[in-house]
């Protein structure tokens, strides 16, 4: 098994801008390649995205809404909704963090690395079928994953969000499907005001998609603690062969929209409770996408913890996790809504 670390990086990606004051700004991404220079020169397999094809798109998109999107090339500036605009070119970045999707699986498929971090922009866990939102503008990590099922027939991928919005589209897209559990931990009441922990999924997909809505106070050892026990259940019951993270980093404790307390050292946590998830599967891909984050240096350095966590090479420090109040709350709270569904909790 190989432990080669890929990440996937490109300019273009700089080029999409949705106006001077906007928080979603290429500055995020040019903080993080500045990183990955200074730190992680030779440690980190390059690979190349390609542009998708019309084909994958439509996987999560409807035509029409593609055609929107293509149609705003070369134009200054399009509103798409309230909070999110696009430039001239950045139906090419948007067209290409969903090309780094499937190139990514290709990879990891291929076995050529083990795990993969796609550093993209716009962020995607938020746009819908025929809708842009938060920021997103095509469902990069959900066209990831029908495209694992459609070409290498998958049927148990698990996706764990940990950006502090809640993925709408991720889960409006998987809700009615087992292949894909959606697990996702937000703060409810900040946009989309979605995922409270009665959506659990329908037909074939109840019981599939786990939402947990976190309090305001979050702090590393809840999230860590609840992530342990949740992750280490459905790994037993539902062995995913193939683990994707929607990476966004605003719940760390200096992000202007998330405001909760997680530190950057709680996402090295994350990523080895990750690792060992992988490891009990026998080595099962796992595929970051980048999702929001808006303190580009908090970005930066969290980051920074998750590539370092997942380059390293030698044992890893055994994980001493403490329970606290908030966490067994929220696990409470699932047994409740979930033991029903026999998925992953009883
Ligand atoms: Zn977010």
């Amino acid at each position: 098994m190989t432990r080669k670390v890929g990440v996937i990086r490109d300019e273009r990606y700089l080029e999409h801008k949705p106006g001077l004051v906007h928080p979603e700004a290429p500055g995020r991404l040019r903080s993080v390649y500045r990183m990955l220079d200074k730190e992680f020169e030779n440690r980190l397999v390059q690979i190349e995205p390609k542009l998708a094809t019309l084909e994958q798109l439509q996987m999560a998109h409807t035509p029409t809404y593609i055609d929107l999107i293509m149609s705003t090339a070369e134009r200054d500036f399009t509103p798409l909704s309230s909070d999110t605009f696009v430039s001239a070119k950045s139906y090419v970045a948007a067209w290409l963090a969903v090309g780094a999707g499937i190139s990514a699986v290709d990879a990891l498929m291929g076995e050529e690395v083990r795990a993969c971090f796609s550093l993209v922009r716009p962020p995607g866990h938020h746009a819908l079928a025929d809708r842009a939102g938060g920021f997103c503008i095509f469902n990069n990590i959900g066209i990831a994953a029908k495209y694992a099922i459609e070409k290498y027939g998958l049927d148990r991928i698990l996706i764990i969000d940990w950006d502090i919005h809640h993925g709408n589209a991720l889960q409006d897209l998987f809700y009615r499907d087992s292949k894909v559990l959606y697990f996702s931990s937000h703060y409810m009441g900040w946009y989309p005001n979605t995922g409270d922990w009665d959506e659990t999924g329908e037909a074939d997909g109840a019981g599939y998609t786990v939402n947990v809505p976190v309090p305001k106070e979050l702090e590393d050892d809840d999230i860590t603690y609840l992530y342990q026990n949740v992750l280490n259940r459905i790994v037993r019951r539902y062995k995913p062969q193939f683990i994707m993270v929607a990476a966004g980093f605003d719940a760390h404790e200096r992000d202007p929209l998330g405001r909760t307390h997680l530190t950057e050292k709680a996402y090295r946590t994350l990523t080895q409770i990750v690792l060992q998830m992988s490891d009990a599967g026998n080595g099962v891909p796992i595929f970051f996408s980048l999702e929001g984050g808006y303190d580009n240096r908090a970005l930066a350095e969290s980051i920074r913890e998750v590539l370092d966590m997942l380059a390293f090479d030698g044992r890893r420090d055994r994980l001493s996790l403490r329970s606290t109040k908030r966490a067994e709350e929220m696990l409470r709270k699932l047994r409740q809504t979930h033991g029903k569904h026999c998925v992953w909790i009883y």
